[in-house]
């Protein structure tokens, strides 16, 4: 909270000078720094307009912060990269080549999706925020990593998910149903993948809860003791894959439409943000019908009578249907976040992906 507008300038023009070179690269080198999914989504077009904003956002902050004296180093950085990147050709830089590769990395999805998160989230949780909690908050680095790997790995978790699911798919193919599902209009079909998805994600979500060796896994992403949007992206990656692909699964098995699971991809990619975020906005009775911050907010409450509610990431109802559904009427918010025996976690992303793995401790010692 200190300092707060000290602090804007300097990792501003780092962080959008950084983007920038990566940017750069991205244009240069797309068949490795790319993934073939997401460019499909934007034009080049669009990626230079939104390149030459962030040269000339870089150089405006950046210098504003060398001059104004707010922690230079960071600035200098930023200007930089920028500086490299106008070197490497700027926003007129050219396309390099791209033929199809199995593996690549999703460089541009880390950067769009960091980029516009920011934008939409920080001042959301600026001037709306539930708790005053700063950007750069105990443990923003290993979330900030989390987010990164997540987004520029998602090529390699997207063949670990298809593989897993189009195995156990092809092996228990429903043809009546598929054939049910086709017929449907397009908003019914959409509608239900939704239900039916978050059906198979809060089973699995309270298997996570209640099975020892699952627990392990899940602990990491109730593990954050501040809620905000990038808090979200701590997750396990064998959670990831496991949860994508038993989620999936349902999807694939009744031969949804493409267009379909795609409409749902990115809708459970922005619930799930908008879950964590810290804003509090007064949304009544749709606090009902779907899940929103307040709701998921009291899922990570460090608090035994909250240890097993609210699984859902899209529809209460489905906890409703569980018989997991709790949220207080008086529009309260938890006190505190976090596992409820905080040792049982360790700080810092290669220690969480470990710990699961040591099975050092019974069930009893993480949650009794
Ligand atoms: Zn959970
Ligand atoms: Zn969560």
């Amino acid at each position: 909270m200190l300092n707060r507008h000290r602090i804007f300038l300097p990792y501003a023009a780092y962080t959008l000078g950084v983007l920038s070179l990566l940017a750069v690269l991205c244009f240069r080198f797309p068949e490795l720094l790319t993934s073939q999914e997401f460019r499909a989504v934007y034009t080049t077009e669009f990626a230079r307009v939104l390149l030459m904003l962030g040269l000339v956002a870089t150089f405006v902050l950046g210098t504003a912060a060398v001059l104004a004296d707010q922690r230079r180093p960071l600035a200098l950085v930023g200007l930089g990269s920028a500086g490299i990147a106008v070197l490497l050709g700027g926003a007129d830089v050219e396309v390099g080549q791209v033929d199809p590769t199995p593996y690549s990395l999703g460089l541009d999805w880390f950067i769009l999706s960091l980029f516009f998160s920011a934008l939409v989230f920080l001042p959301l949780e600026h001037y709306l925020a539930r708790r005053q909690i700063a950007v750069l908050r105990d443990g923003w680095r290993t979330d900030a990593t989390y987010f990164f790997l997540s987004h520029v790995l998602v090529q390699f978790i997207l063949i670990a998910v298809t593989a897993s699911t189009s195995a156990v798919a092809a092996a228990i193919a429903i043809p009546r149903a598929t054939a049910i599902v086709a017929a449907l209009p397009g908003w019914v079909q959409f509608l239900l993948a939704v239900f039916l998805a978050d059906v198979a994600q809060a089973t699995l979500h309270r298997a996570y809860h209640r099975i020892s060796t699952l627990w392990r896994f899940h602990a990491v992403h109730h593990s954050s003791r501040d809620l905000d949007w990038l808090a979200g992206s701590r997750v396990h990656f064998v959670e990831t894959v496991l949860t994508r692909s038993i989620v999936l699964l349902p999807l694939v098995v009744l031969g949804f439409s493409t267009s379909t699971v795609n409409a749902y991809v990115i809708l459970v990619g922005l619930q799930a943000v908008v879950a964590h975020a810290n804003v509090d906005i007064r949304f009544g009775w749709l606090e009902y019908v779907l899940v929103l911050p307040r709701y998921h907010h009291w899922h990570h409450a460090r608090h035994v009578d909250y240890w097993d509610r609210n699984y859902a990431i899209h529809l209460p109802l489905v906890d409703m249907l569980m018989g997991s559904f709790k949220l207080p009427r008086d529009g309260s918010w938890p006190e505190e976040y976090g596992v409820l025996k905080l040792e049982t976690v360790p700080e810092g992303i290669v220690a969480q992906h470990l710990m699961p793995f040591r099975r050092q401790r019974e069930y009893d010692d993480y949650v009794a």
